[in-house]
């Protein structure tokens, strides 16, 4: 039987620089690839631009659909600040790991990997198991996005999405939908403002309006609320002008219920009057699975000795694959958000991992793996 060292291969896959933009997911898509199919998978790669590689990995027979874990392989920009370690050498310093990625999310994919290949030959005879290796995550989820909207994904029937959560299973996530709002007018001589028409004047009201807005759905018994921040504004090209453009960028988490192209429509109906234009530029939907369903509460039961004891419902604050990738299984399936990262390190300067925790997570996807099979 092939072993993988989980530890071994997190390292590996931190050398592949993943940063996204560009992304450039080829060359460690196939390394993990020829790890699969060396393992007895079936292996298919799919590119939604040139190099940026998303891969799904099949093993396994029979009526009832396989359970699929996903990752992505992308990885955030190191940032301006520097490292005290290098981000691509996997340098490891007692029980932790450094390096871009190494906690969202490629440890998450390393111990999904070697816990799939330890169990292949016995999951061959079995419902089996999926992996979907995606690219470009970190910006609007265009790997997975490519997957579900082409047909190529075959029906799963439950999924892990092996982001950082320090082994804690998260029943879901908020929605997560951009919007882009434009108000135009017209330029004159900013020492006669009352020939022209100024745009930020309007993008002022618009503002006005935005801080008034109420969602469809108030609240939700896990999540909570739904949220609306205005990120960036800009608007005029110079001070002894009339601006004739103003833009803005919001950014609204949304709960189940809340539809990301009504409330689009919602938001044009409310800034019509200003004349503002609105434009959706990122939409990822919530996720959600009741915590009552029988596969969450044997997840739950399972993660309890990595989880300081039996988890209480809760949903994780970051957006993942995880809506699209279910949307391209075509059917409700349960999905937990739950791998060995450390949540509040995604993103960070000197991002780390504890190895400790990938060894759990190797043990608790070999036995959800196991559980779903029947092997
Ligand atoms: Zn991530």
């Amino acid at each position: 039987m092939a072993r993988i060292d989980a530890r071994a291969l997190t390292r590996e896959l931190l050398a592949f620089n993943t940063i996204n933009p560009p992304g450039l997911e080829r060359a460690c898509a196939r390394r993990l690839g020829a790890i699969l199919e060396e393992a007895g998978y079936k292996v298919d790669y799919h590119e939604y631009a040139e190099a940026r590689t998303s891969l799904v990995a099949r093993v396994g027979e029979g009526s009832k659909p396989p359970i699929c874990f996903t990752g992505h392989i992308d990885t955030v920009p190191l940032g301006a600040a520097p490292w005290s370690h290098d981000a691509f050498a996997g340098e490891a310093d007692g029980d932790r790991v450094y390096g871009r990625g190494s906690t969202d999310m490629k440890s998450g994919i390393a111990s999904f990997i070697a816990a799939a290949v330890e169990l292949a030959p016995k999951a061959a005879r079995s419902p089996g198991v999926m992996l979907v290796i995606t690219a470009g995550e970190e910006i609007g989820c265009e790997g997975a996005k490519y997957l579900a909207n082409h047909g190529l994904l075959e029906p799963a029937g439950a999924m892990v999405i092996a982001e950082p959560t320090a082994n804690y299973p998260y029943v879901g996530h908020k929605g997560l939908a951009w919007f882009e709002i434009e108000t135009h007018g017209k330029t004159a001589h900013g020492s006669m403002p009352e020939v022209g028409d100024n745009a930020i004047v309007k993008m002022a009201r618009v503002i006005d309006d935005l801080q008034g807005f109420r969602f469809p759905v108030d609240s939700h018994r896990v999540m909570g609320k739904p949220t609306l921040n205005i990120g960036t504004i800009r608007g005029g090209l110079n001070t002894n002008s009339v601006p004739d453009e103003a833009r803005l960028t919001v950014d609204t988490r949304t709960v189940p219920g809340i539809d990301h192209a009504l409330l689009c429509k919602s938001l044009e109906a409310l800034l019509a009057p200003r004349g503002a234009s609105v434009r959706k530029i990122v939409d990822c939907a919530a996720l959600y699975t009741e915590p009552q369903t029988e596969w969450m509460q044997r997840v739950f039961e399972a993660s309890a000795p990595f989880a300081g004891g039996r988890p209480t419902p809760k949903t994780i604050t970051f957006s993942t694959d995880g809506a699209d990738l279910k949307r391209g299984f075509g059917g409700a399936i349960p999905a937990v958000v739950l791998g060995p990262g450390e949540p509040t390190l995604a993103h960070r300067t000197d991002e780390w991992c504890s190895m400790t925790r990938i060894d759990q997570s190797v043990d608790l996807f070999r036995t959800l793996m196991r559980d779903w099979c029947g092997i």
